[in-house]
């Protein structure tokens, strides 16, 4: 049997290349491994970190979505998933947690009570995690179904793909920062009270 000749052999090479080659543009591929690959660290405070265990569990398995990384270290994490009421002491810590996250990073508000505070309209409740740090995706629901937390994600993933514009990230500036919350010292939850006056007219 004879044996094929160079030109042979540099042909069915080039052929095979072919076959597997793919162009795309470099953010386009850096994006794609962004939004397959979060890793999300879980800010659950009340029901609604109950509600999204199941999220992460067998059932809905958040894992198909390249997402089940999870980490309790914000500095191993670049997607904060606040689920649960957040009050007014916890206010100086989520803002602490997101700081101390990678860039780029993302925050997906789970539940009417992160979103708003929910029906806690009291003294003590952040009407809203957005006061504090710049929120990607809200998703509603007192607490949001399974499907709605994978439906946010879905919409994270979308605006990564699509390089959406996020001018509350961009805008965003620490309440550290500005002085409404002092950093380091046990004044910071009443810094929180009577500065910011979070969500009340
Ligand atoms: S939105 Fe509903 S389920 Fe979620 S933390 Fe608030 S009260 Fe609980």
């Amino acid at each position: 049997m004879n044996s094929p000749t160079n030109s042979q052999a540099t042909q069915s090479a080039d052929d095979l290349s072919r076959s597997f080659a793919i162009t795309t543009k470099l953010d386009a591929l850096v994006a794609w491994g962004q939004r397959n690959a979060m890793w999300p660290l879980p800010y659950g405070t009340a029901c609604c970190g109950i509600e999204l265990m199941s999220v992460m569990g067998p059932k809905y398995d958040l894992a198909r979505f390249g997402a089940e990384v999870v980490r309790f270290s914000p500095r191993q994490a670049d997607l904060l998933l606040v689920a649960g009421t957040i009050t007014e002491k916890m206010a100086p810590i989520l803002v602490r947690i997101y700081e101390q996250m990678l860039e780029p990073k993302y925050v997906l508000s789970m539940g009417a009570c992160a979103s708003s505070g929910g029906f806690y309209r009291a003294y003590h409740v952040l009407q809203g995690a957005d006061k504090v740090i710049p929120v990607d995706v809200y998703v509603p629901g007192c607490p949001p179904t399974p499907e709605a937390v994978l439906d946010g994600v879905m919409t994270l993933q979308k605006m990564i793909k699509d390089h959406t514009p996020r001018p509350w990230k961009d805008n965003w500036v620490s309440p550290y920062t500005t002085g409404a919350i002092q950093a380091g010292t046990p004044d910071d939850v009443k810094a929180v009270t009577s500065k910011l006056q979070l969500g009340r007219p």
